[in-house]
C-alpha cells in the first residue's frame, strides 16, 4: 500500500488531493443523506419532504447545514388552529363528510374541489343563505390546503374584527394581528362582514375589511370567504371592496339565494 501511494505521488501528484476533496464532500453528502433518510417525530402534518423532522440536511460551501422545511409554516398554523379550538371543525368538515344529495349541493362540492385543484391564484367566495354548507365546504378547502403544507389562518370575522377595533390604543398589537391577516399564505374568513341582526357594517368595519382584502389582492394571496351576504350586497355596501372580491373569485363563486329551495346562481 505504501509503495502504491508513493508511486501515485510520483506520477500523479494531484490525484491524492482530488481524492481527498472528493471524499470530504462525499462524506458530508453521505451524512446529509443519512440524516434525511431518518423519520422525524413531528405530529399533525405528514410531510414527505422532511419525513416530519421539520428540517432538511444540506451540504453548502463545504459544510453540513440544516434548512427549515416549508411544512413548518403549516405546522405553526395547525398549532394556532388547535389552540383556538377549531381543530374539531377541521376534522369534521372534509369533502368525504359533505352530504351532497341535491343538485346544488353537488355543484357546490365540485366548485370547492375545482378551486382546490385549479384555483392557485384565485379566491373562493361562498355567499348567501345560512345553513347551506358554506362554512363546511370552505373549511374543507382550508383543511386540504393546510395538509398540502400551506400556512392557513382561520379568521372568524365577528370576533376578530371586534378585537381589532378594540385595539385603537395599542398600535403595536393591532399591527401585529393585521400583519398576520394580511400576509399569511392562505386566509379563510368565516362570516365575512357579519354584524348584529338588523344592523349594517359601519365605516370602521368596511375600512378594516378593505385594508385586509386590498393587501391580499395586491400581494396575490389566496383568500377564502364565506358570508351570508351575496357578492351584489357587498358591492352595494362598498364598490371598491366588493369589486376586488368579485374579480378575484371569478369562476369560483357561489351565491345561494334566500329561499327554501336554496337555489343558487353563478358568476363566470
Ligand atoms: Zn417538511
Amino acid at each position: 500500500m505504501e509503495k502504491l501511494m508513493a508511486l501515485i505521488k510520483q506520477t500523479k501528484p494531484n490525484l491524492l488531493e482530488n481524492i481527498g476533496e472528493y471524499n470530504h464532500e462525499k462524506f458530508l453528502q453521505d451524512q446529509a443523506d443519512r440524516e434525511n433518510a431518518e423519520e422525524g417525530n413531528l405530529k399533525g402534518i405528514d410531510c414527505p419532504k422532511c419525513k416530519n423532522r421539520g428540517h432538511i440536511s444540506i451540504v453548502k460551501d463545504g459544510e453540513l447545514m440544516w434548512k427549515m422545511c416549508e411544512c413548518m409554516g403549516a405546522r405553526k398554523s395547525l398549532e394556532q388552529i388547535e389552540k383556538s379550538g377549531l381543530k374539531s371543525l377541521l376534522d369534521e368538515c372534509t369533502f368525504e363528510n359533505y352530504e351532497a344529495t341535491e343538485q346544488w349541493q353537488k355543484h357546490a362540492l365540485s366548485l370547492a374541489q375545482n378551486y382546490l385543484e385549479y384555483g392557485e391564484n384565485m379566491w373562493l367566495f361562498f355567499g348567501g343563505q345560512s345553513g347551506a354548507g358554506k362554512t363546511f365546504l370552505c373549511t374543507a378547502v382550508a383543511g386540504e390546503l393546510l395538509k398540502r403544507n400551506n400556512a392557513v389562518k382561520y379568521m372568524m370575522w365577528d370576533s376578530e374584527s371586534k378585537a381589532l377595533k378594540s385595539l385603537v390604543n395599542d398600535a403595536y398589537e393591532y399591527q401585529r394581528r393585521m400583519d398576520e391577516l394580511k400576509s399569511v399564505k392562505v386566509l379563510y374568513i368565516d362570516d365575512f362582514l357579519k354584524v348584529q341582526r338588523g344592523q349594517q357594517p359601519t365605516p370602521a368595519d368596511i375600512n378594516l375589511a378593505f385594508e385586509i382584502i386590498n393587501h391580499r389582492d395586491v400581494k396575490n394571496l389566496r383568500t377564502i370567504i364565506s358570508t351570508e351576504r351575496s357578492i351584489d350586497d357587498i358591492i352595494s355596501l362598498d364598490e371598491a371592496l366588493g369589486g376586488r372580491i368579485n374579480r378575484r373569485s371569478r369562476g369560483y363563486q357561489m351565491n345561494i339565494a334566500y329561499d327554501k329551495n336554496k337555489n343558487f346562481r353563478l358568476r363566470k
